[in-house]
């Protein structure tokens, strides 16, 4: 297959129908990525720690793992291992408390782009809020928003080896984003959720915005939990690939961390003040710059491990839609998708 794409599904039923339905349209992929990643059948005591707070806590998700492996013909424990395994990837967050749009939260997803197929999915969960949102085929992970208003988003970001030193088996942050979609319909409550379940596993930040305007970002640590939120003018806020707040020890070495400067820079320059709109941030999402590029890809002779912008996706939900971008948003049109 080519190196990036996307297939768009609707979902709907109980959760393990969905897992079902999603395995059985991604199964050749899902089964090559698990033979690729050698993944084998058979139990693994650190995860089925998170197995065990999954099917208490979360028992929805236990039940589209479930499914998902009955769909894709593959064993559960390989489906729930490739759903342990991080992703990776780098991407930029962007959220809006407010403009003449409403809220906004937008995301570049930036992956070494080698194997990858996306999910565009509208998703209709009995007894649980319907909700639009990306994802990784063969995976529960992904972000979006979901008919309450509320929206999620994440960037990868290393905490200090001093932190991860505490990391052990427990809530993977992938896992987040599709836990909070279900349960939550605002930050307040997508936040007490955070506290309630800190990721134990790795550290990255995760962007959280909602319909009557209120914005965070949680910076994520195994060992240390850190809320940023809108200053009083209520003005534009960045994630990058490194946490921002000034009390989350950063990962010095990481050699992202320069290039995260520098979209930082980029972003204080676009939005030092006022309530950018939809197509304010649909132009700074696809924005080129020689140092701090917001879109990322590269062009001709480019490394294929580097991380690079695939889609971009902007949770609009004065809208009720996900705008998304199927490639470099400077190539790839937004389209909307709604509920
Ligand atoms: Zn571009």
């Amino acid at each position: 297959m080519s190196q990036v794409q996307f297939v768009e599904l609707s979902l709907a039923g109980t959760r393990r129908e969905i897992g079902r339905a999603h395995g059985a349209a991604v199964a050749d992929y899902l089964r090559a990525e698990v033979e690729g990643a050698a993944i084998a059948r058979g139990s693994d005591p650190p995860l089925e720690d998170a197995w065990a707070l999954l099917t208490r806590r979360f028992p929805g998700l236990a039940d589209e793992l479930v499914g998902l492996s009955e769909g894709a013909g593959l064993d559960l424990w390989q489906v729930v291992r490739y759903n342990g395994l991080c992703p990776g990837g780098g991407c930029t967050n962007v959220l809006v408390p407010g403009g003449p749009d409403g809220p906004l939260l937008a995301m570049n997803k930036d992956v070494a782009p080698q194997n990858r197929l996306f999910t565009i999915e509208l998703r209709r969960p009995q007894g649980e809020p319907a909700a639009v949102r990306y994802g990784h085929a063969g995976r529960l992970f992904g972000y979006g928003l979901n008919e309450r208003g509320l929206c999620v988003a994440g960037t990868a970001a290393d905490a200090s080896p001093e932190l991860m030193r505490a990391a052990g088996p427990g809530l993977r942050l992938g896992l987040l984003g599709p836990i909070i979609l279900c349960e939550c319909a605002t930050v307040s409550e997508a936040l007490r959720l955070i506290e309630a379940f800190p990721v134990r596993a790795e550290s990255g930040n995760i962007s959280l915005l909602d319909a009557a305007g209120g914005a965070a970002v949680v910076e994520a640590a195994p060992a240390a939990l850190q809320v940023r939120l809108p200053d009083c003018d209520r003005r534009p806020m960045c994630a990058v690939n490194l946490f921002s707040s000034g009390r989350m020890p950063t990962c010095s070495e990481a050699a992202y961390i320069a290039n995260s400067e520098r979209r930082l820079e980029t972003f204080r320059e676009a939005f030092g003040e006022g309530g950018p709109g939809l197509r304010d941030v649909m132009a700074f999402m696809r924005s080129h710059c020689q140092q701090g590029s917001i879109c990322r890809h590269m062009d001709g002779t480019q490394q294929e491990r580097y991380h690079q912008t695939v889609m971009s996706l902007i949770c609009a939900p004065a809208f009720g839609a996900l705008f998304l971008s199927q490639g470099p948003p400077c190539r790839a049109p937004y389209r909307r998708y709604g509920f």
